[in-house]
């Protein structure tokens, strides 16, 4: 069975077709500046060519158009026939109080995630256009859509609820939602297996850090809590992301700069995070390299990040009771040694201890654990799209 997967953005559209009999990926690729004038790159797993050119995208539809000319290609293709695609899954933001899980995309599914929009207004319209442009150019093949926010909704009231006039919440579901969902049930399923143990009986904090961040707090493989709130920008300092603030500093500033709603939310969401404190920019290995070279603020920066995971980290050990393991995932967890020794030490009072040797892995699944660590840590590369590509064959399947 062949899954197409697609990350549909308001300019941009991302995919990976799964041959899913041995989860292998036949092909991936990215069309870019979609209305604009339009790019697009195709790599094919079957050692034909790459595929790396300007061409003209004036919407989605006709980037869909493309990427299935290039997948059914005789020069660069993987399959021969667009029949040979058998479904498709897309990532959908914002699924709201809706979904809790992936869903086959029917009339009524598309009206539930059009209903979402006000929760996310930059996201959903660009998955949306996706789906529909999809459904002109492919047709009657299943479609599924699978939610960043689906695997928090199993969070308990006390978790989700702000503390504010109830009736924003009843009126116009203001609440915590949190994202990332799909990377945190990944690696959540990888480190249960890592450990030996099956989900439901294992408690996991999973550390998403990325250009965004997010933490999440893991029950027997359901989320009870994390860091991401009614919108991206809440919980840790991200790349340009503020992260959690004292909602008074916006009143502060706005009426010191004479800013609006707009351009205040501008400086939160863009010039924020990492790039605000230092500065120069959002990108760690950079501010790695010039924090080494004595820049004060790079490493105020970094210390202010990994300050700020290694509290959540301790605040999701008491929402846990207990905790079997916890994760480094994403571009940064990954990635970064530096980053994870950094939060490591911080959290000593749990029992996690790693061992700096294994640490110095990159981008590999793998135990960093010290012989005497209480609780165990890993390094699990995230697989967003191979959730998708699961979640779209089960569904399409029955
Ligand atoms: P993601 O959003 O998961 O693609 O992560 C992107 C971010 O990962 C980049 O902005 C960098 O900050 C970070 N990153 C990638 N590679 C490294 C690395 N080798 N060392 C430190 N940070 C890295």
């Amino acid at each position: 069975m062949n899954i197409l997967v697609i990350n549909a953005g308001s300019s941009s559209l991302k995919y990976q077709l799964f041959d899913m009999d041995n989860e292998t990926v036949l092909a991936k690729g990215l069309c870019e500046r979609i209305g604009i004038d339009g790019h697009l790159k195709h790599t094919p797993n079957n050692g034909k060519p790459v595929f790396n050119e300007d061409i003209a995208l004036p919407d989605h539809a006709v980037a869909i158009q493309a990427v299935i000319d290039k997948l059914t290609s005789a020069e660069y293709g993987v399959v021969s026939a667009m029949s040979e695609i058998d479904a498709v899954g897309h990532r959908v933001v914002h699924g709201g109080e809706h979904f809790a899980q992936s869903t086959l995309i029917t009339d009524e599914v598309m009206k539930a995630i059009e209903d979402c929009i006000p929760l996310a207004p930059l996201h959903n319209p660009a998955n949306i256009t996706g789906i529909e442009a999809c459904t002109k150019v492919i047709g009657n093949v299943p479609q599924v859509a699978v939610f960043d926010t689906a695997f928090h909704q199993s969070m308990p009231s006390k978790a989700y609820t702000y503390a504010v006039p109830h009736k924003y919440y009843d009126e116009y579901k203001v609440r915590r939602y949190g994202f990332h969902g799909t990377s945190h049930r990944y690696v959540t399923d990888r480190a249960a297996a890592l450990l030996g143990k099956p989900v439901e009986d294992v408690n996991i904090i999973t550390c998403h850090m990325g250009n965004g961040s997010s933490i999440c707090a893991v029950k027997g493989g359901k989320s009870v809590d994390t860091s991401m709130g009614f919108t991206p920008i809440a919980g840790l300092p991200m790349g340009t992301r503020c992260g959690d603030l004292d909602v008074s500093v916006m009143e502060f500033i706005m009426k010191k700069d004479g800013l609006d709603i707009d351009a205040m939310m501008k400086v939160l969401n863009k010039e924020s995070g990492v790039l605000g404190i230092s500065g120069t920019s959002s990108d760690f290995r950079d501010l790695d390299m010039a924090a080494e070279k004595g820049d004060k603020r790079a490493a105020l920066a970094l210390d202010v990040f990994t300050y700020s995971v290694a509290k959540t980290v301790g605040a999701y050990a008491v929402a846990l009771g207990k905790v079997d393991a916890i994760v480094f995932t994403a571009g940064i967890g990954e990635n970064s040694a530096s980053v994870r020794k950094a939060i490591a030490d911080q959290l000593g009072v749990l029992g996690v201890a790693i061992d700096d040797e294994k640490n110095k892995v990159r981008g590999e699944e793998v135990d960093i654990s010290a012989a005497d660590a209480k609780v165990k840590a890993f390094i699990i590369p995230t697989n967003e799209e191979l959730v998708l590509a699961r979640d779209t064959k089960e569904i399409a399947s029955k």
